[in-house]
């Protein structure tokens, strides 16, 4: 079992709190964004792959309408009633949880409560989505312990909703589908118009270094609805101008961006430069990976952190460092921003035999200009989020 620590440690953790075993338990993964950044809410693509960190979500019923929820890592622990589900603007973490539950109870709403812990390993806010984790885990975990039906989109949307109207940041689908849709070894491509997605192969000829800087990562605040409005609005200028629908920025190619970028003010049209590039360059990367060409799909990644850096204004100092010593690393295929951006972390993507020294270099010369090393660690690309009764594994 991946993590297999973390799970014991929930499990004592909750017989120790509650006096009890949990009824169910659901893990989820975190993610990495590959190529395709801030592409999901403008319908077009991703790659991206969930990986070997993530979150358990326990729980078991209890008679009473009352829902007593505990951060499992923090051992603080909150209490709410189930016919009353509000988001609070104490221990945020909390939202997550009852945004998710009242989401998945919309239809036919609770009767009765439930004891649930939490605990996981994915770093909170550095860009590998431990808000996806800790929602599919609570998805999961409660429509097993509810005996609700909920298939992979469905449930991906009640995650977004719940991170829309609780925790107050308009993400796209992109980290919940990614956390349920994972597989071993393998890379996610959606298609955001379809809400579809299939998995492919990385290849044996490539790993990933995830590079968290710890710099500050804003989403909660108002930089992602900020640029997400750019989009909206480049999106409708093109509607205008262009002879075929536009329903996104997906429906606009770079060439017609070039063309009608004028009728835009300058810094708007430059945001919309950057989800209609990324589109492209993950149709092309899905050709290169196809014909095993590594290298060539990592380049790609270089110019999607270029465009983040100069169009789309969701890089930083220490982002573009990790990223500049990347290209100096030999080994090193490709590297890029990943997730929101405005710090968090660099996804590098290396041959596996420099891994290991290419890990040491840039948290050197990351330390040696910042003072203290980034985190770096070899990311596996693996199984996404499962649920299962205690003792009943599916
Ligand atoms: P990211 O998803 O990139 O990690 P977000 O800002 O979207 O960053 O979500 C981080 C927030 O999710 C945390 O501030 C916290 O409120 C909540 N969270 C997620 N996992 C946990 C956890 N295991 N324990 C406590 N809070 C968590
Ligand atoms: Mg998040």
């Amino acid at each position: 079992m991946v993590n297999k620590a973390v799970h014991d440690e929930l499990l004592k953790k909750f017989q120790a709190h509650f006096g009890r075993e949990p009824e169910v338990i659901a893990y989820a993964p975190g993610r990495i964004e590959v190529l395709g950044n801030h592409t999901d809410y403008n319908e077009g693509f991703v790659f991206s792959a969930a990986i070997n960190v993530g979150t358990f979500f326990a729980a078991a019923k209890r008679d009473d309408t009352t829902c007593r929820l505990v951060a499992g890592d923090l051992m603080k622990e909150v209490t709410f009633d189930c016919t009353g589900i509000m988001p609070s603007s104490e221990d945020i973490w909390q939202n997550y949880v009852k945004g998710t539950f009242a989401g998945l109870t919309e239809a036919r709403p609770a009767t009765h409560g439930f004891d649930g812990m939490f605990f996981g390993n994915v770093p909170l806010g550095s860009g590998l989505s431990s808000s996806a984790a800790l929602e599919m885990s609570t998805g999961l975990a409660l429509a097993r312990l509810y005996g609700i039906e909920a298939d992979t989109v469905t449930l991906a949307r009640i995650g977004q909703k719940a991170e829309h109207l609780y925790a107050g940041c308009k993400c796209g689908l992109l980290d919940q589908i990614t956390s349920l849709a994972g597989e071993a070894g393998r890379l996610v491509k959606t298609d955001f118009r379809s809400v579809t997605y299939e998995t492919v192969p990385m290849g044996e000829e490539a790993c990933f270094l995830m590079c968290n800087t710890h710099a500050k990562h804003a989403l909660v605040d108002g930089a992602y609805n900020r640029l997400r409005e750019s989009c909206e609005q480049a999106a409708a200028h093109f509607a205008r101008v262009l002879r075929h629908p536009v329903q996104a920025l997906r429906d606009v190619s770079m060439t017609e961006w070039a063309i009608y970028r004028a009728g835009l003010p300058t810094e708007v049209a430059d945001r919309a430069a950057h989800p209609i590039g990324e589109n492209e360059r993950v149709l092309r990367g899905a050709e290169l990976l196809a014909n095993g060409d590594t290298a060539g799909f990592g380049a790609l990644m270089f110019d999607s952190h270029e465009s983040s850096r100069v169009l789309f204004g969701n890089s930083c100092e220490e982002l573009d460092a990790v990223v500049d010593a990347a290209k100096k690393i030999p080994g090193v295929l490709g590297a890029r921003l990943s997730g929101g951006g405005f710090g968090g972390s660099v996804v590098v993507l290396v041959h596996p035999r420099d891994a290991e020294t290419a890990a040491a270099a840039l948290a050197n010369t990351y330390a040696a200009r910042f003072g203290s090393p980034c985190d770096v660690s070899v990311i596996t690309p693996a199984a996404g989020a499962r649920s299962w009764h205690l003792g009943v594994r599916s």
